[in-house]
């Protein structure tokens, strides 16, 4: 005699795949065998629901069904041999019907669901700002931040101490189930577990199972000699814990660099304007420059003019290959003092003696 399987989802003919979906979740939460333990009826009717929900909940089958009134034979006459849709059946093939939701009304409370894996924690990104100096020749600073860290009282697990996984009393560990009813045979993952053959223990009550706390804590940070503004160090572990005793994040701290009253930075080159006399510059002279490693003399040759660069080989910004770029000192001649009458005399006197015109070539 063949089964109305509507009947046994309570459902009408005509019900669409939503309104069979939510009987069968209705009717396996009642008739769930876990639920039941030891209830033979419940048992043979949690079969059933089973059996009529994978029917009807596949199209095909459902219209074969609604054919011939049953399904048994369906393979070996309108099917390709060997494909009967049925042996290996997973429940993940139930499409967004989840049997957590069952499970969770045994396994819920105060226990941790087989969902909830190890993960990751999360990168974490912080700026600071550093003198030019400090960027160019490297320091350590200390920084405060907000950050997860693994759980004190679990150390990362998440597990309540003295709690931990404990095999899965539905498969025996094995993380599959196998079923038999009538002529159909299911090899399932066991949804009890998700497949891993072990329950969790309790959730540990300091992270509430996640594993990790929120803490502020004080890093070093080594900033390497020559870090270029805006750039990026990267301070492994030191992100947010993982979940469930999973691997940390890492730390990104941006650097940005503030400016400096005279030096600045050009790639690995590190520039200055050096005021110099009329006459120095006319006439030579060496004169004291501020660098990077602190006082050094530069000879400016007679009659440089204006704009002449000259370069200082070698302290410029370390490379991280131990190498280090030049530094530039680029020559800015001012004017003479003119409050002073002797002075403006003097000049007075020079210029009928300058013969070249500066300009000459500039309106051919
Ligand atoms: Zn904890
Ligand atoms: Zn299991």
């Amino acid at each position: 005699m063949a089964k109305d399987y509507y009947e046994i989802l309570g459902v009408s003919r005509d019900a669409t795949q939503e309104e069979i979906k939510k009987a069968y979740r209705r009717l396996a939460r009642k008739y769930h065998p876990d639920l039941n333990p030891g209830d033979k009826q419940a048992e043979e009717k949690f079969k059933e629901i089973q059996e009529a929900y994978e029917v009807l909940s596949d199209p095909k089958k459902r219209a074969q069904y609604d054919r011939f009134g049953h399904v048994g034979d369906f393979a070996s006459h309108h099917e390709p041999a060997g494909n009967t849709g049925f042996e290996g059946f997973d429940f993940s093939d139930l499409g967004d019907f989840s049997f957590s939701d069952i499970f969770s009304d045994i396994f819920g409370g105060g226990r941790r669901t087989a969902a909830e894996r190890p993960t990751r924690g999360e990168d974490l990104t912080y700026s600071i700002t550093i003198p030019f100096e400090e960027a160019v020749k490297g320091s350590v600073i200390t920084i405060k931040i907000s950050r997860l860290d693994k759980c004190p009282r679990c150390g990362g697990t998440g597990y309540e101490p003295g709690t931990g996984p404990t095999v899965c009393p539905n498969c025996g560990g094995s993380g599959r189930i196998y079923m038999q009813r009538g002529y159909l045979k299911f090899s399932s993952i066991c949804p009890v577990c998700n497949g891993t053959g072990k329950l969790p223990g309790d959730r540990c009550k300091k992270c509430g199972g996640e594993g990790r706390v929120k803490v502020e804590d004080t890093i070093k940070v080594k900033i390497p000699p020559g870090v270029k503004d805006g750039g990026r160090l990267r301070i492994a572990g030191k992100g947010n814990a993982g979940r469930h005793g999973g691997p940390p994040g890492d730390l990104y701290i941006i650097v940005n660099v503030l400016p400096h009253p005279y030096f600045r930075r050009e790639g690995d080159d590190i520039y200055i304007t050096l005021p110099v006399t009329y006459t120095e510059a006319a006439l030579g002279a060496t004169v004291e420059v501020p660098t990077i490693d602190g006082k050094a003399r530069v000879k400016i040759p007679p009659g440089t003019p204006s704009g002449k660069k000259l370069r200082l080989r070698g302290k410029g910004v370390p490379r991280p290959n131990g190498t280090r770029g030049d530094m530039y000192v680029e020559i800015k001649i001012v004017p003479p003092d003119l409050t002073d009458v002797k002075v403006r005399e003097l000049l007075k006197e020079l210029s009928r003696f300058e013969g070249k015109n500066p300009r000459e070539g500039l309106f051919k």
